[in-house]
């Protein structure tokens, strides 16, 4: 026979037990939801610039380095919420020797055939570099890598990562081009800037606005392509500087990337 006291004592372990199964319960599908959101995505993140490209510069701040720091905060937050996160660069390089000039041309072609197909807007210098008119310049040899990177990894999306810079220091704050042709890229450049624009304003909102750079016009998946903040400008450097700072902007393209993707899944 138990004694009164060992009985109550049973009862509150129990309890305990109880009490830590419902805790387990409540608790779990917020850990499943909140960290594996991007569970089984692919995001190619493209850190501007690199190597013998510096981009732009300020104060004796490269845009290449800045954009290999903000791509890996950006990377890092994506591997945490279970998302599989790839670079097209994680040192500084350039990668203009990672495709050939023959090779290059043999792309434009197909693309330019393309774009006539379609009935896209054809870019001059496609055209030139297709019909041999032109030769095709280094650095697109470079960004014709990144593209590459992104494909070989079967990324869902490609996110390019560049600093602003204007002769005065006021102009300020994120933008986000998207693809031109693509409504896909253009949702994915609203999600993420409805995030970066708390962080770092600009003068026009909503700061979105379509573009025809190389890496967008080229991009099978949706791509966009975000210039973070003004390297001119004092509190935009600072910010993208600082480790809190990147750690924030990581937050927030982290945040639209999610959004975009539960977008996919569950239309409004
Ligand atoms: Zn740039």
């Amino acid at each position: 026979m138990l004694s009164v006291k060992r009985a109550k004592s049973i009862w509150i372990g129990i309890a305990a037990i109880l009490a830590s199964a419902a805790c387990l319960l409540i608790a779990e599908p917020l850990i499943v939801s909140v960290v594996s959101e991007l569970d089984g995505y692919v995001v190619a993140i493209d850190p501007g610039h690199g190597g013998r490209d510096s981009g732009s510069s300020h104060a004796g701040f490269t845009e290449k380095d800045i954009t290999l720091l903000l791509s890996m905060a950006i990377a890092d937050e994506i591997r945490a919420r279970g998302g599989i996160a790839v670079l097209t660069r994680d040192t500084d390089t350039d990668l203009w020797d990672q495709v050939t000039y023959q090779d290059e041309i043999e792309y434009t072609k197909k693309e330019y055939e393309q774009d006539l197909e379609l009935g896209r807007k054809i870019d001059p210098r496609d055209r030139g570099i297709a019909l041999g008119t032109r030769f095709p310049p280094t650095y697109r040899l470079g960004l014709r890598a990144r593209l590459l990177v992104a494909q070989q990894h079967n990324a869902n999306i490609l996110i390019s990562i560049h600093t602003n810079h204007f002769r005065s220091e006021s102009a300020k704050g994120a933008v986000t081009l998207y693809q031109s042709h693509s409504d896909l890229s253009r949702q994915l450049a609203a999600a993420i800037q409805h995030y970066l624009k708390d962080l770092l304003p600009g003068r026009a909102e909503p700061g979105i606005s379509p573009d025809d750079f190389f890496i967008l016009r080229r991009s099978p998946i949706p791509a966009v392509l975000i210039e973070i903040g003004f390297v001119s400008n004092k509190h935009d450097r600072e910010f993208m500087l600082s480790e809190s700072g990147r750690q924030a902007i990581a937050k927030a393209v982290a945040d639209g990337i999610q959004d975009y993707f539960r977008l996919l899944k569950y239309p409004l």
